[in-house]
């Protein structure tokens, strides 16, 4: 019987070991890795730009886009590509002229239907979860030129006809103020905003420890500046809060009131609403456990589908969602 016991022991204590050395390989193995390959993001210009430029520009034409199947109205993806390396190469990395993409702007304009334009602000992941969700809403990185170079670095290196190799300098207010990616988004920013009719939405961030409308971000410098009073009929200002909190800003207060007052003072008319009921239920898909996310529920248990959304309510336990 001890025998037996004995060697049922070792049996169990060898199943544990090799589990444990496993474990511990694997852990090495993740760690050389990580080691061997230090960070797939880089700070220079992105490998392969071309490849992906052309690619995603064939793609969007292909599959994503009704509107460039006619022959006549599809763009041709070289003469795209030539046009954004143009704009920039040879040139000093940190002076960009401001109208160097012009060309690439008119080849692929922005053009969306009324009521369809939603600008963001700090709410980068949220804004397009929710554009994405809704066929009517769209950011600048659902339209082509947008899509095509979204997330991807660059730039130049004076006097070569290629792109730097070496990490791209900041943009920065006094020594570096025009780099290649920030006049490039500024340029596109500027049109999306030019182009924006009907209903504009905003939507921006009231959890986040930054101000909600920063005098420094794109949409306060290109965007909000350039909506044409006679073409947008309302900018609905939406600040999205985190499900769970904290509400940091809010309509009315701090830098959303400056917001609504420069909106105003162009001429534009406005609403201002926190997180309203569509963008919480979609802020709910990834919170579903929330306390937030739950249905009322009347005196009889049943659900209650009418009336306003529940009170916010901030608790200890339940982590904030980000949507920045
Ligand atoms: P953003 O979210 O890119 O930048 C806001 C950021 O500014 C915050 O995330 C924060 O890091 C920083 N910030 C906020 N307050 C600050 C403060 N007081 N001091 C220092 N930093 C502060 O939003 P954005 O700049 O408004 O750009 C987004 C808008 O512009 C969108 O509407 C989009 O159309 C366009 N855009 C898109 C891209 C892109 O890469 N797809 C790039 C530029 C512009």
């Amino acid at each position: 019987m001890e025998l037996v016991n004995l060697l049922l022991r070792s049996f169990f204590l060898a199943i544990l070991l090799s589990n444990v050395t496993a474990h511990l390989s694997r852990q090495r193995r993740e760690i050389t890795h990580s080691e061997d390959c230090p960070t797939p993001m880089t700070k220079g210009t992105t490998p392969n730009l071309e490849h992906i430029f052309v690619g995603r520009c064939l793609e969007f034409q292909q599959i994503h886009s009704s509107r460039y199947n006619c022959p006549g109205a599809r763009v041709n993806c070289s003469d795209a590509w030539l046009k954004f390396k143009e704009a920039v190469v040879g040139q000093d990395p940190c002076n960009i002229n401001d109208n160097a993409y012009d060309e690439l702007l008119d080849l692929i304009p922005i053009e969306f239907a009324d009521d369809m334009t939603l600008f963001w602000s700090g709410t980068n992941k949220l804004a397009h979860g929710y554009a994405a969700a809704s066929p009517t809403t769209s950011t600048l990185e659902d339209s082509m030129l947008g899509y095509m170079v979204n997330g991807l670095n660059w730039c130049s290196s004076e006097g070569s006809d290629e792109y730097s190799s070496d990490p791209c300098p900041d943009q920065e207010p006094d020594s570096c103020t025009h780099t290649s990616t920030g006049v490039f988004w500024a340029s596109v920013s500027t049109m999306l905003a030019k182009q924006a009719s009907g209903i504009a939405i905003v939507m921006v961030n009231g959890s986040s420890p930054w101000p909600a409308f920063y005098n420094g971000s794109f949409f306060a410098k290109y965007e909000l500046p350039n909506l044409d009073p006679d073409k947008v009929t309302n900018v609905r200002i939406i600040v999205a809060h985190n499900i769970g909190g904290p509400i940091n800003e809010q309509c009315g207060r701090g830098s959303v009131k400056t917001m609504q007052e420069l909106t105003a003072a162009r001429g534009l008319a406005y609403t201002c609403e926190g997180t309203p009921r569509d963008v919480q239920s979609f802020q709910c898909v990834e919170n579903a456990g929330h306390a937030e996310c739950q249905p009322r529920t009347d005196a009889t248990g049943g659900i209650v589908r009418e009336g306003k959304m529940r009170k916010r309510i901030r608790t200890q336990t339940e982590p904030a969602s980000s949507i920045s």
